[in-house]
């Protein structure tokens, strides 16, 4: 599998009481940051796979009803740390970036994608479908900004759905197929169901960490994933399907268990947020 190099980039945090993300958690607010991922591909170029929290959030929910996502998860996003802006810290600018990967199209992993006019976008069709669907308010309830889907999507979107399918390299058993979005083996997006419709992670061989599996939100953390700890059925059920939620995080658990080394990299784990160093 040919190398890639990996940047964790933190691109601001909401809060939640952790008892809406874990099932024996408290009732206390905890901070959930939201991890873009820088990925510097050796023909490609820069590319990124999900966005992090980016100003157009802020414009997206002033009206209602898109302004009760603000109140039901209150945002921080500090002046500069969008992705866009914190690209400079790579030596980089939007225009660089020519592929942008979208793991589903909650709010919190596309409000960034305004940015990037000239990427491609790599998606599911699923996803893109559900989130067209069904009126403002539906939307929101499902956690879906309408205003944040670049209006030209349909036309650079790449669904992975299309993409060939190749089998996955064997540290990521359980998890056996994977959709090649690049066609050079490098970039394998992987469906992980549950969270919402078109949920998909994506695996890459980091060069300082081997296989990386970047598991947007199949789980809320590595230790969710350590300890085999799903979000409350009710929280999961809001958005996608409990059952499906619960089989995809006990994959992930067995992969962990089988190959303790492998790097997993949920979108919004403390852990890595911390790694990330913003
Ligand atoms: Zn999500």
């Amino acid at each position: 599998m040919r190398e890639t190099a990996i940047s964790l980039i933190r691109a601001g945090h909401c809060v939640h009481p952790q008892r809406m993300t874990i099932r024996d958690g408290s009732w206390r607010s905890v901070i959930y940051p939201a991890l873009s991922v820088l990925i510097i591909h050796p023909v490609e170029g820069p590319m990124l796979f999900d966005t992090g929290y980016d100003p157009a959030f802020f414009a997206a929910t002033q009206p209602f009803p898109e302004r009760f996502y603000r109140w039901l998860t209150p945002v921080t996003l500090a002046a500069g740390s969008e992705v866009a802006s914190q690209l400079t810290r790579f030596g980089l600018a939007p225009d660089d970036i020519r592929h942008l990967i979208l793991s589903h199209f909650h709010a919190d992993h596309i409000a960034g994608a305004h940015a990037f006019p000239g990427a491609a976008i790599h998606c599911s069709r699923a996803g893109l479908d559900a989130a067209c669907s069904g009126g403002r308010i539906a939307s929101v309830r499902r956690g879906v900004l309408r205003a944040l889907l670049p209006p030209d999507i349909a036309a650079r979107a790449r669904f992975f759905e299309e993409a060939p399918r190749v089998a996955l390299p064997d540290a990521l058993q359980p998890f056996d197929m994977g959709a090649d979005i690049l066609g050079d083996g490098s970039l394998l997006a992987v469906e992980l169901p549950g969270h919402c419709p078109g949920h998909w992670g994506l695996v890459t061989n980091d060069q300082a960490h081997g296989e990386h599996f970047l598991v947007a939100d199949a789980a809320w953390s590595t230790d969710a994933i350590r300890r085999d700890m799903p979000p409350p059925a009710i929280t999961s059920n809001f958005l996608g399907s409990a059952r499906r939620v619960e089989a995809t995080l006990r994959q992930l658990n067995a992969l962990w268990r089988r190959n303790p080394a492998i790097r997993l990299t949920p979108a919004h784990c403390p852990e890595r947020a911390a790694e990330a160093g913003q």
